[in-house]
């Protein structure tokens, strides 16, 4: 008797630096495990051998930020049952929505030789806003073992489980000693979704909001808090402007503080 298909994965890029891409085949041991539940069927970052949709499972990473992406992103959609996104790029617009605060047609002639042949848009938006979407792994770059088990929750037909509280969450779990509370170091760890294991405070530094906006995160709390502890208005658009800078409870905040 035939044993049944294996569900077929692709794996799409668009305005990125592939550190998403990276995360997947950082899995090593578990990568085995997957390649045995699925077939990965387009990943061009591991493999030139492609086989052609439609697939079951696209995850996708990297931002639209050309004409021609925000016409791909729709062939993608069509040509996949399931389509999460990948990383701050994909759910966010990434580092690259820093463009979205002023015209990039101001930039173009200051980068390169020959403006007249690029074709891009004045803003860098998540796919979300282009296309309907299964699931959002947030993260720059995500966490493996987040994308493992959103994975295993596809094979299995669930609902992902992933964090939606704070990193102060993973913070005080790990044991760490509050920077803001014991040196007065400005954190985003209260405003930020959880996924990175606390890792920047438990080396004494704050968080940089990495995984982007918590569930109902209280920013204009966290930024009263930094201006008593001596942030200045610049400083507080800085901070929320880095790779969630397009992320609507971030960008709320730091238009707030801007002149
Ligand atoms: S989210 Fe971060 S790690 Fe992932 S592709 Fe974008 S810039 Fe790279
Ligand atoms: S160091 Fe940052 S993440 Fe950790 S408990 Fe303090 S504010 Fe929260």
């Amino acid at each position: 008797m035939d044993s049944p298909r294996k569900p077929k994965l692709a794996v799409m890029k668009f305005a990125s630096c592939d550190g998403c891409q990276l995360s997947l085949l950082d899995c090593e041991e578990e990568l085995l495990a997957v390649a045995g539940a699925v077939d990965i069927a387009n990943f061009p970052e591991a493999s030139r051998a492609v086989v052609r949709g439609p697939y079951d499972l696209t995850l996708v990473e990297g931002s639209i930020t050309t004409p021609h992406d925000a016409e791909r992103i729709h062939a993608i959609r069509r040509n996949s049952k399931t389509l999460i996104t990948i990383g701050a790029c994909a759910t966010s617009g990434g580092i690259q929505a820093l463009r979205n605060f002023q015209n990039v047609q101001d930039f173009i002639p200051l980068v390169y030789a020959r403006p007249e042949y690029i074709e891009t848009l004045n803003k860098s938006t998540a796919i979300a806003d282009h296309v309907p979407v299964d699931f959002q792994l947030r993260g720059c770059p995500i966490n493996k073992e987040q994308l493992l088990e959103v994975l295993a929750a596809f094979l299995n037909g669930r609902k992902p489980l992933t964090p939606p509280h704070s990193v102060c969450l993973e913070c005080k779990g790990r044991g760490a000693v509050c920077v803001m509370v014991a040196s007065a170091t400005l954190c985003l760890g209260p405003v930020t979704q959880a996924g990175c294991g606390a890792l920047c405070p438990a080396y004494a530094r704050g968080c940089y909001g990495c995984f982007g906006p918590m569930e109902a995160p209280n920013t204009v709390a966290l930024s009263g808090r930094w201006t008593q502890l001596g942030a200045s208005e610049a400083h507080l658009v800085r901070a929320f402007r880095s790779f969630n800078a397009g992320a609507e409870a971030f960008r709320k905040e730091s238009e707030a503080h801007e002149r």
